[in-house]
């Protein structure tokens, strides 16, 4: 047995179980020991059974006196009672619907019993103990297992319970912890006081004390956040040996462009833009990403680039997540690049543009592919799977962070020893901890201050008894010719059995809400609702119509969360508040406040307590979207912006991501390393570790 054994071949485990096992994610050995407990029961209170009393969590050996299955007719059901004794005195252990324990156990058999004590009459008895046989009263308590002692409780599945969690565990835990070669150096373990992985791995699952249970997993963590950082390194590393296009900056070009706008650039833009154009200066691929909150004006900047790309004779792709959003940004650039002559394409799944022409998908792919358009726009998942280009130079991705060398290399046709330039976009600020790891291979440029003007959003929370005044606020405005946007709770997705995540509750309640308001609260208006399961025409229609002003009220889910402009909108209101995140919650408030009028948020929520109103007040007393991001973090986790970006990262070091001192010593570690032995020659635990890591992050 080898950390890659397969699960099926580990003893006692069938096809019942495997299935369990798999639903967890776990295949093989190693998967197996690495399920780690996310608490443990206390059962390290033994005493002597005399010293029992009620309400009291104990664990207590003795020898089976008698057992007994009882009916009870009543409440329909099976009790197995069993009579315990030690030199001390008697106990009943009691356990509920488990009728096979009376052949599990017989009269005369030691067992080792914990758990809760509960009193009938006069007497204390034990309650569905967690229980155990032993050989003999002298029992060594080292050996124990599921009781007596501090005993894992693993996150699970249904019909896969912590105790056969446990007994698959062990035996695997006892062959084969000796055997695995510990990656972490040894210099480390000594400076961060880190135990080895044999003591570490049999802690976490067995530990001594709750102590060396915490330390066994910062040992995990830090290993794990190491190799991370080294990952992140190494591709920093490999992106610099690349060759890309060198651009000179058109400076005349650019300036007349800033010149043109129908604003002042803010000194973050005018800086992002700097630092981006001498990017592009030199031969070595861009790898940038440009952070700004909603609605500080990355457009443009974007723009900026792109126009700089075409006038040296290169072609910009750029990738929207939506169509609506692609449509969008088409729009923009055609005007604000008008004076320049650009070949401008637009490519979605409905409609191919060149020029404002419609034209057949067929001849864009071509023009793309000979070089013929400057800049091409549309979703990510079409240009990634059908389009070639011929000049290809620069690469910019909207609301999504990552794009490998790969996949770069894979659009260009023509160019075989270069690959593009990268300028990712995001409003979702990003945490010190993150770009620090999972976004660390990337430089950063940050638009932190918003245009000059913006009306702050005014914001508030809406409890039950408030909804009325709400509403007729809403009406007020409507009245005054404004828009509102209505955003539906988030549910949980439900996991179908593919294990496709389906949002059809979401859907649902964006349909019950449009209801409800159309024939009860605002009958005399022009609603219209906006979900993910719409066909892309009928969405284009609705975001058309709104941005026409002739709907007055939009209810949507979600998908409205990212770029989408329609200045005369002043009320967000969004309901089931609590159940967002405030990074989140912020890129809601940033679809409103782009006009001259004051606008609102409206954060309407049915549960009330004192966590929410404390979240829900850090929105209401922040503007900005950074110390936002910080805050969700320490309240919540990194649980939202770690999906946006799947890692296959244990979950123990996802939350360590909040941890920003342990992320930087990692960092720090991982730096010396690769500096005094780039090959890992000294460690080859871990440079095959490390090698595992990228061969998983590759697949994905
Ligand atoms: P985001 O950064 O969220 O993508 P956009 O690029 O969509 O923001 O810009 C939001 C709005 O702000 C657009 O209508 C844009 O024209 C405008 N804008 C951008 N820069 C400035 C500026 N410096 N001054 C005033 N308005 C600006
Ligand atoms: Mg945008």
């Amino acid at each position: 047995m080898n950390l890659s054994t397969p699960i099926e071949q580990i003893p006692r485990v069938g096809p019942q179980i495997q299935k369990k096992l798999r639903r967890l994610g776990i295949k093989t050995v190693k998967d197996l020991i690495f399920h780690f407990p996310h608490r443990y029961e206390d059962f390290s209170n033994i005493i002597p059974i005399s010293e029992i009393k009620q309400d009291q969590t104990v664990s207590t050996k003795g020898k089976i006196l008698d057992i007994k299955n009882i009916r009870t007719f009543r409440k329909r059901m099976t009790l197995t009672q069993a009579l315990i004794g030690d030199e001390t005195g008697q106990i009943q252990a009691i356990w509920f619907n488990q009728p096979y324990l009376i052949n599990t156990f017989k009269k005369g058999d030691f067992l080792f019993l914990s758990g809760k004590t509960n009193k009938k009459g006069n007497n204390r008895y034990l309650s569905s103990p967690a229980y155990e046989r032993i050989s003999d009263i002298n029992f060594s308590h080292s050996d124990l297992t599921h009781t007596g002692r501090l005993v894992p409780v693993y996150p699970g599945t249904e019909g896969l319970s912590s105790r056969w969690l446990r007994f698959l565990i062990k035996p695997v835990l006892i062959k084969i912890r000796n055997e695995v070669k510990d990656a972490l150096p040894k210099e480390l373990k000594i400076k961060y006081n880190l135990p080895d992985f044999k003591t570490a791995i049999w802690q976490i699952h067995f530990p001594d004390s709750l102590e060396e249970a915490e330390t066994a997993k910062k040992r995990f963590v830090f290993e794990e956040l190491l190799i991370l950082s080294l990952f992140i390194l190494n591709e920093r590393l490999k992106m610099k040996k690349e060759r890309a296009v060198a651009m000179p900056i058109n400076l005349e070009f650019i300036q007349e462009f800033a010149k043109n706008l129908p604003f002042r650039l803010t000194d973050d833009q005018r800086k992002a833009s700097w630092q981006i154009l001498k990017d592009l200066e030199k031969p070595r691929p861009m790898n940038r990403l440009l952070e700004g909150d909603v609605g500080s004006g990355k457009t443009v900047v974007s723009a900026m680039a792109a126009l700089n790309v075409a006038k040296s004779g290169y072609q910009t792709v750029f990738m929207a997540p939506t169509e609506i959003l692609a449509k969008q940004h088409y729009q923009t650039f055609n005007l604000a690049l008008k004076k320049y002559r650009l070949k401008i394409g637009l490519i979605t799944g409905k409609e191919n543009r060149l020029q404002n022409k419609k034209i057949k998908r067929k001849d864009i792919l071509e023009k793309a592919s000979k070089g013929k358009i400057d800049i091409l726009i549309g979703t990510h998942a079409l240009i990634q799977k059908e389009v070639k280009f011929g000049k290809l130079a620069l690469v910019i991705i909207d609301e999504q962070h990552r794009f490998g060398i790969e996949q770069r290399a894979k659009l260009c046709q023509n160019q075989s020893k270069t690959i593009p330039h990268l300028l990712s976009m995001t409003a979702t600020p990003i945490p010190r901890t993150l770009t620090l790891t999972i976004y660390g291979d990337l430089d950063l440029s940050l638009i932190k201050e918003l245009p000059k003007g913006r009306k702050k959003v005014i914001t508030q929370i809406v409890p039950p008894q408030a909804r009325k005044k709400a509403y007729d606020f809403i009406k007020e405005q409507i009245k005054k010719g404004r828009q509102v946007f209505v955003i539906c709770p988030r549910i949980e997705p439900t996991k179908s059995e593919s294990g496709k995540a389906t949002n059809w509750d979401e859907v649902r309640a964006v349909k019950e809400e449009y209801e409800k308001l159309k024939k009860e609260i605002f009958p005399e208006l022009k609603i219209a609702m906006l979900h993910g399961r719409m066909k892309n025409e009928e969405k284009e229609k609705i975001m058309k119509k709104l941005k026409e002003g002739r709907t007055d009220i939009l209810v949507s889910t979600s998908v409205i969360e990212v770029g989408i402009d329609v200045p005369n909108a002043t009320v967000m209101a969004i309901e089931g508040a609590d159940k967002f995140g405030l990074a989140q919650l912020h890129q809601f408030r940033g679809r409103v406040g782009r006009g001259k009028e004051q606008s609102f948020c409206l954060l309407l929520t049915d549960f009330q307590s004192q966590t929410v109103n404390k979240r829900l007040r850090a929105l209401i007393n922040c503007e900005n979207g950074f110390d936002l991001a910080e805050k969700d973090l320490t309240i919540r986790g990194p649980g939202d912006l770690s999906g946006q970006r799947q890692w296959g990262v244990p979950d123990v070091t996802m939350a360590a991501l909040k941890d920003i001192e342990m992320v930087e010593e990692a960092r720090k570690e991982a730096e010396t390393i690769l500096r005094n032995d780039p090959q890992m020659k000294k460690n080859p635990p871990l440079k095959s570790r490390l090698e595992e890591f990228q061969k998983r992050i590759h697949l994905e």
